[in-house]
């Protein structure tokens, strides 16, 4: 349910592909349904290892209107391995700070990222059919393929493939593939034609989500406002994004009249309630949301593969839906470059649904918690909150208590089959199965960082290796690890102290980081073999 009144999206033609033409029904090595945040990120993650993925994209638009925009420090980190993570920070709005109200007071304040040696910030805003900008950009720039008012409308899957029907304004054709991505969205038409149940909560509440366009002398910091005077026995959000344009989130209540409260008049009172009668603003979009947290049980069937909104859907309190598709990306990539590269077994795949149906379980926990807490459904839990919030103002240890959303972050993966567990002792919150926590490096004399070295490959980090020659590459079955040391006197030098405490680094020490970034294995010392059967393991040989 959305207005818009000054929409912001850039459109596209569409194009016939010779594949029209094709006596035969052409094959690619990988389709993907759908060419928004997650399917455009797909995209590039396979175009920069080498595969073609053909993009097809039922409208000839990109998103439209408000939806994301809170990109995480990870999906950044993601999207610098893509190279296209520079770009989304320049333009973007970078923040850290999130402060919380109770009626018209502070309640208190917290820091997303209050340590250094971080390449990216803790937050960028920046508004969803921005960042598809960038990411088109760089997939053009990378020889990718998006093709426009392209529909799937039937899917027919075999053992070796997938046929694909697509609906043109020409009629329709057909398309064959090895892997099938279904990166179509909360309303999954892929999700259907499989038959799949999508099964979750309903939060009997309704957002009213406008941006206004405005010269506002807020900070670049996160508000959010337990029953504001300003919008009684509600809560409300402001956050602001590039361009001036400023979200503003205002709860309504299950039995809000949805048709009249979009009305522009009387959601430019509402604003002007908040913003006061002196701010000048302009309503660039008004959408009326009720939302959900869903997953399916499982993101590979046979040869179809789901990412995004198509696999799990989440509130957008904690801002985990689009940066929990982006981090499916970087799980499935690495994994089906190595399936179709033949040098690991199908059943890889199958870690990439265990490690994000486990991601999403643990996103949807956050996000239905902070939902329960902004709605609460019955007296006695509105009373609990009324009480939290009371306490936190007189008392710090009730502040960890008050759940406006906690903010979308990285999951760790401890229990997946592909670690190597620890023989040896670490002190550090890194472990087999965490994303890579970045840190300062000096690269040639140049400031450098850890994940810059930690490029879409096996990466072996060893630190100090103690005269130790190590070769730069070695290979495992036809995988190729790099090899790099990091120490005085190198090449790579630590930047700071932050690699050494981040990573309990002792001379010697070595972390095998997979191509997405998680640490895999480490040892207190070189670890001759135990790093090939290592590296079989991450790659699904279990060994
Ligand atoms: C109000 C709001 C605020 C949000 N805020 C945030 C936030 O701050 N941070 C965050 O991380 N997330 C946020 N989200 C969630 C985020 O918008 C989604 O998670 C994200 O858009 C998912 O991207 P996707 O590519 O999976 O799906 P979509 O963006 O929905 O893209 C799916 C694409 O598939 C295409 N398609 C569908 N069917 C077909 C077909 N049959 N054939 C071809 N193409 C097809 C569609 O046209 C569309 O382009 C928010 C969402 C809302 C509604």
């Amino acid at each position: 349910m959305a207005t818009s009144l000054n929409t912001v999206s850039r459109s596209y033609g569409y194009v016939r592909s010779p594949d029209q033409d094709a006596a035969h029904v052409e094959a690619h090595p990988v389709i993907i349904i759908g060419g928004g945040l997650v399917g455009l990120t797909m995209a590039i993650d396979l175009a920069s290892k080498g595969v073609k993925a053909v993009v097809l994209e039922k409208s000839n638009t990109l998103s439209e209107g408000s939806r994301s925009i809170c990109q995480a420090k990870r999906t950044l980190e993601i999207w610098d391995r893509l190279g296209v993570g520079d770009i989304m920070v320049e333009r973007g709005v970078e923040w850290r700070t999130g402060k919380v109200f109770n009626q018209d007071s502070l309640l208190y304040s917290f820091d997303l990222l209050p340590e250094g040696g971080h390449k990216m910030p803790a937050f960028v805003n920046l508004q969803q059919y921005r960042v598809e900008e960038y990411l088109l950009d760089r997939l053009l720039a990378l020889g990718g393929e998006v093709r426009w008012r392209n529909e799937v409308v039937s899917i027919d899957q075999y053992k070796e493939g997938v046929t694909v029907k697509i609906d043109t304004p020409d009629g329709c054709y057909q398309l064959g593939c090895e892997w099938l991505i279904a990166c179509d969205g909360a309303r999954s038409g892929a999700r259907r034609q499989l038959g799949l149940a999508f099964d979750g909560r309903i939060f009997q509440d309704k957002f009213l989500i406008t941006d206004v366009k405005m010269k506002g002398d807020f900070p670049n910091e996160r508000w959010f406002w337990f029953e504001p005077k300003f919008h009684s026995g509600q809560t409300a959000l402001l956050h602001r994004q590039a361009d001036d344009i400023w979200r503003i989130d205002l709860q309504l209540g299950w039995e809000a009249d949805s048709e009249e409260e979009k009305k522009p008049e009387n959601v430019k009172r509402r604003i002007r309630a908040m913003l006061g009668d002196d701010v000048q603003f302009d309503i660039e979009w008004i959408s009326l949301y009720v939302f959900q947290c869903r997953t399916l049980k499982d993101y590979v069937h046979g040869r179809v593969i789901f990412a995004g909104d198509a696999a799990h859907q989440v509130s957008p309190f904690g801002a985990r839906g689009g940066n929990a598709g982006v981090q499916d990306v970087d799980n499935l990539g690495w994994k089906l470059k190595l399936v179709l590269d033949g040098v690991a077994p199908k059943s890889l795949l199958d870690t990439y649904s265990q490690e994000r149906v486990f991601a999403a379980e643990e996103n949807i926990l956050h996000s239905t918690r902070a939902t329960d807490f902004i709605t609460p459904k019955s007296k006695t839990s509105r009373v609990l909150r009324d009480q939290t919030l009371s306490l936190a103002a007189k008392y710090p240890f009730a502040q960890s208590l008050v759940n406006s959303g906690r903010l979308s972050a990285p999951a760790h993966l401890a229990g997946s089959e592909l670690n190597t567990h620890d023989e040896d002792f670490f002190d550090c919150a890194t472990q087999p199965g965490s994303p890579a926590q970045d840190a300062l490096l000096n690269v040639n004399g140049q400031e450098g960082w850890l994940l810059n070295e930690l490029r879409d490959e096996f990466t072996a980090i060893a630190y100090e290796p103690n005269g130790l020659n190590l070769p730069p590459r070695i290979d495992v079955n036809g995988i190729s690890v790099a090899v790099k040391t990091i120490g005085r006197g190198r090449t790579l030098c630590e930047g700071d102290g932050s690699l050494r405490e981040r990573y309990d680094l002792t001379p010697g020490a070595t972390y095998l980081f997979r191509p997405d970034q998680h640490v895999a294995a480490r040892w207190r010392v070189w670890p001759g073999a135990r790093l090939e059967r290592s590296v079989r393991r991450a790659a699904g040989r279990l060994s």
